[in-house]
This record gives structure tokens, C-alpha cells and sequence, in this order.
């Protein structure tokens, strides 16, 4: 982007539209000109994506301008569903949280059209109940909460995130990866009943 009138090439963009090419109006930072200039975006390259659901991945391509920038947290549409980038691996091998197109190797999704299923582990003094649970990914779990899961009560201690155990607070569901309950005697009032939400039969018992 260079001034037609002094060759300055600082220029300010004032207007910018267009998907495929960009059409700019810029003014010249050196001697105040405003010019139109129209820049080329390319044409969109595959770019690899592993897209995973639940313990599951395959490997997808998605056709990205190669002058766009991605971010962590982004949403892309796959094939029809939606997948929210959770990494983003470049050229040199490294992983990061944005990134242009063009310097991507890898985009690491997940689809978020999907529950969230979470493990929940009851100890009766040594012998646990284990069950997994589909619930809304923006369903939250607190530390303390008293649940209900058939015909058992009990309350939640601590619980297994994506990075770590926490004794205390909440957690939105997609992050949690299990639940750690101890029972509960009695009829004390629950805060809500995840029994129809259980999915698959019993788990291996873990201690
Ligand atoms: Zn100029």
C-alpha cells in the first residue's frame, strides 16, 4: 500500500469491505491523500483440523483465506457442526492461541453441538459407584451441591477438570471430567437429579 502522490507507504485505512478481495479507502499518513486499493486474499487452502468427540478424534480439512486469522476459542463450521478451536499448531511445530492461516499446521477442535459427559464416582468407604452422566456443557457443578442419582444421594466433595482437582467452587460441565461424591443419609433435599441424564452401563471401578 503505497501513496500514489508521494510514495509514502504509512496509510491509514478508513473503509474496508469485500470477502474474496478486500476494497480499501486509505488515506496517506505523509501528505493526508485518500486513495481506494483493492488486495487480493487468495484463495482458501485446506487447512488440517482433528476435530475430537468425547474420548474420540478424525482428522477433517476446513477451506480458510489463508489471511485469516484464527483464535483458541473460535467456532468453526464443520462440515455443518459446529467445532470451537481449542489449539493451534503452527509451522514451526509450536502450539499457540492465534495464528494466521496461512502459518497454521494444525487446528485442534472440538465439536460443541454435543453434551458434555462427565464420570461420577461415589465412595461407600471403599467400594465406589461409578456412572457417567450427559448433561449441557454450560451446566455448572459446585463443590457442595447434594445430587441425586437413582436411588442415591449424595454430595459433591471434589471434582476433575480438564486441569486440575478442585475442593472448592464450580465448574461448567464440558470442563469437568469427573465428579467425586460422598453419600449422603437421610432425607435432606437434593439439589437436582442427574439420574435420567446417566448414559452407557456400569464403568470399571476405580479407587
Ligand atoms: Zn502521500
Amino acid at each position: 500500500m503505497k501513496c500514489p502522490v508521494c510514495g509514502c507507504e504509512s496509510c491509514q485505512v478508513l473503509k474496508s469491505k469485500g470477502k474474496k478481495s478486500k476494497e480499501l479507502l486509505l488515506q496517506c499518513e505523509e501528505c493526508g491523500n485518500i486513495f481506494r486499493e483493492t488486495v487480493d486474499l487468495g484463495k482458501p487452502t485446506d487447512c488440517r483440523v482433528v476435530v475430537s468427540e468425547y474420548e474420540r478424534s478424525h482428522k477433517d480439512f476446513i477451506k480458510i483465506y489463508p489471511d485469516e486469522v484464527l483464535k483458541v476459542e473460535d467456532v468453526l463450521d464443520l462440515d455443518g457442526r459446529p467445532a470451537e478451536i481449542t489449539s493451534i499448531e503452527n509451522k514451526k511445530g509450536a502450539r499457540v492461541n492465534r495464528s494466521q492461516v496461512k502459518d497454521v499446521e494444525t487446528i485442534w477442535a472440538h465439536y460443541i453441538d454435543v453434551p458434555a459427559r462427565v464420570g461420577i464416582s461415589v465412595d461407600f468407604r471403599g467400594r465406589i459407584l461409578s456412572r457417567k452422566v450427559e448433561v449441557d456443557r454450560e451446566f455448572e457443578f459446585t463443590v457442595g451441591d447434594i445430587v441425586k442419582l437413582e436411588n442415591v444421594l449424595f454430595k459433591i466433595k471434589s471434582m476433575k477438570t480438564i486441569e486440575r482437582k478442585m475442593r472448592k467452587g464450580f465448574a461448567k460441565a464440558w470442563v469437568v471430567k469427573r465428579i467425586y461424591g460422598t453419600p449422603i443419609e437421610g432425607k435432606i433435599r437434593y439439589k437436582y437429579d442427574l439420574t435420567s441424564k446417566m448414559v452407557g452401563t456400569e464403568e470399571k471401578e476405580e479407587l
